[in-house]
């Protein structure tokens, strides 16, 4: 099978997410996206402002419904920084008969260069990159080990990000549509992000 993987902090998940995995995966013909939610991101200073549980929560509701779509939490469980050389060795010495490939909007696509261990990374999987309001994509500023792993798709651009949305919460403001009905019933619910 060819696998996405959809990593991020999902504090909290939200359509931009949910949208490009769901176009990225038709365009490069993926059977699956596995969702990793990260314990700790390498490149975010603070830890996620909901709890591990709250986030693994949250993306289990959003992605119900697709068939294709699953949920990992081996990120969380394995604590620490979450590197993702150290998940996809991992998926590699698990699902030896898969093919993975990395699901990355356009601001992570740029940050390659800091991935930890990136051109073992890159020897591991391929990255499948898409546009993101804010961030152009510039493949030649990568050097070539890393650019000759990255396959650009063409998606919906949508302009939602998960600051945004605590921003617009810790604000009293709405969040409806950015994120799925669930998930907003689950935020208010649970009161997080100052709700
Ligand atoms: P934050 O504002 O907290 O950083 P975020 O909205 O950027 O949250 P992340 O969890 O950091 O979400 O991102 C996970 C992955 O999803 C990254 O590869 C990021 O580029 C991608 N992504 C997030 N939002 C969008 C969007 N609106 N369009 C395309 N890609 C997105
Ligand atoms: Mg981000």
């Amino acid at each position: 099978m060819k696998i996405g993987i959809m990593g991020g902090s999902f504090d909290p998940i939200h359509h931009g997410h949910l949208l490009a995995a769901e176009h990225a995966a038709e365009a490069a013909d993926l059977d699956e996206v596995w969702f990793i939610p990260s314990h700790a991101a390498p490149h975010k200073d603070q830890r996620p402002r909901a709890s591990d549980e709250d986030r693994l929560h949250m993306v289990k509701l959003a992605i119900a419904s697709n068939r294709r779509f699953r949920l990992l939490d081996w990120e969380i469980l394995r604590g620490g920084v979450s590197y993702s050389i150290e998940t996809a060795e991992m998926l590699r010495q698990t699902y030896a008969s898969d093919e993975f490939y990395w699901l990355i909007g356009a601001d992570m696509v740029q940050y390659l260069p800091h991935w930890h261990r990136i051109e073992e990374l890159c020897r591991l999987l391929r990255f499948i990159g898409f546009a993101r309001p804010g961030t152009t994509i510039d493949l030649d500023e990568l050097k070539p080990e890393i650019r000759d792993s990255v396959q650009i798709v063409q998606i919906p651009l949508i302009e939602i990000s998960s600051t945004e949305i605590r921003r617009r919460i810790a604000a009293g403001r709405s969040i409806r549509y950015m994120v799925p009905e669930p998930v907003l019933e689950y935020i208010e619910e649970r009161r997080l992000y100052g709700s």
